[in-house]
């Protein structure tokens, strides 16, 4: 008699009824890692976490972070947070975490190429804007202007708190606990002051040393994404046009190439036809750069890597090109009057929130409250920076505004 095969796969793993019920046996972290390049950043050669766990089954260290980070409530709150337009501008704009995945894509892209960690340059990416406050670069300045008497604001610092201490997922330990290489790769800058107290973490800043080729992906991925989709939510919005960019070498040359390829589009159609050729080109150039850079300093290890100078980078001819782009957007959109406006009243927000709060901490949640001034003024910093656009508006209104409830 012929046994029937079952339609259930994961039947046709049973061998036996006594048959182990583990019979399959899962890849080591080194066979997940064997595609690696030497200069890449393994992960059974991490620097660690900060507080020991045992090694995850079935991933590698760095898919847990990146794992650890999609499951965070920073990153969820991303979804109402500022690139350029706040939030309830339009639904089809950026907002930071929709920036944060195009920059995980394009970083993938780059390290597959170069043979590197894609989970580490995931995990990277989709950390690196977590510490950001309501309303883009507007409100860091402000929250920095706030915190002038107290150590200042910076988000790069901020982000690592986010992963390091304010998360509250976790039994055993605050924060994500996430490796030594994803940490060193969310903290891109860092001024010597605060370098010095960072130990371990801000030592490459004090003796010169890169971060992983990782980190320096991510780092550059970042700016390609937000170069690209600055332009296009742009020209969504009206306030730059075609005509603007005309002048604007990157931009001309593919759409140029589009339009010759694709005569009869024009619209949004034509933007991303133009948008997608710019991103191609710069990844290209950065994979190929880059590669040229590795074969040059022929680094062997990730300790090479560190002690390498920078290895991730443009051709001299694109980066010239990129900096008009980026000189053109800060030009014309970052300093457009009504993105000007929008920073404006951000500030009033920010500063007004935080003024209160410093004023009488009892407004603040009793987790948020201290008896120490240093300690207070950063809670307040956390808990400012914590906020979405639309939170902060209406924490404004709660608190400023007679008639709200
Ligand atoms: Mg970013």
């Amino acid at each position: 008699m012929t046994e029937k095969l079952s339609d259930n796969p994961l039947e046709a793993l049973h061998v036996s009824d006594t048959a182990p019920r583990h019979a399959v046996t899962l890849p080591s972290v080194a066979a997940l890692d064997a595609h690696l390049a030497p200069y890449a950043a393994h992960s059974a050669q991490s620097r660690g976490r900060r507080h020991p766990e045992a090694p995850p089954s079935a991933r590698t260290e760095f898919q847990r972070d990146r794992d650890r980070i999609v499951h965070s409530t920073a990153f969820r709150r991303l979804e109402y947070k500022t690139q350029v337009f706040v939030n309830h501008e339009g639904d089809l704009f950026r907002t930071r975490l929709t920036h944060s995945l195009e920059v995980a894509q394009i970083a993938r892209s780059v390290a597959r190429n170069l043979r590197v960690n894609e989970d580490l340059v995931e995990a990277i990416s989709l950390a690196h804007d977590l510490g950001h406050t309501p309303f883009g670069h507007a409100g860091q300045d402000a929250l920095n202007d706030c915190m002038r008497d107290h150590g200042g604001f910076e988000h790069n610092l901020q982000s690592l708190a986010v992963v390091d201490e304010l998360e509250e997922h976790y039994g055993a330990f605050n924060g994500l606990n996430l490796c030594f290489e994803t940490r060193e790769g969310i903290l891109k800058h860092c001024s010597r002051e605060n370098a010095r107290r960072l130990g371990a973490l801000g030592e490459r800043f004090l003796q010169g040393r890169q971060p992983s080729i990782e980190a320096q992906i991510a780092n550059l991925a970042d700016e390609i994404a937000y170069n690209n989709h600055d332009v296009d939510d742009g020209l969504r919005s009206g306030l730059i046009t075609f005509e603007q960019l005309a002048d604007v070498e990157l931009w001309r040359v593919h759409y140029d190439a589009a339009r010759a390829e694709y005569p009869q589009i024009e619209g949004r159609r034509l933007v991303h036809e133009t948008v997608r050729r710019i991103i191609n080109t710069l990844i290209v150039d950065l994979i190929d750069t880059t590669m040229r850079n590795l074969m040059r300093h022929a680094p062997r290890s990730l300790d090479d890597v560190r002690a390498a100078p920078p290895l991730v980078a443009h051709s001299e001819a694109v980066s010239a090109q990129a900096t008009v782009l980026k000189r053109f957007l800060f030009k014309n959109l970052y300093r457009h009057y009504r993105v000007m406006r929008m920073a404006n009243k951000a500030r009033r927000v920010v500063t007004g929130l935080f003024n209160a709060f410093s004023e009488d901490a009892r407004l603040l949640p009793p987790n948020y409250q201290s008896a120490d001034p240093q300690v207070q003024a950063r809670l307040i910093a956390h808990y400012i920076a914590g906020m979405t656009d639309r939170y902060a508006l209406k924490e404004y209104r709660r608190l400023f505004v007679v008639d709200d409830n």
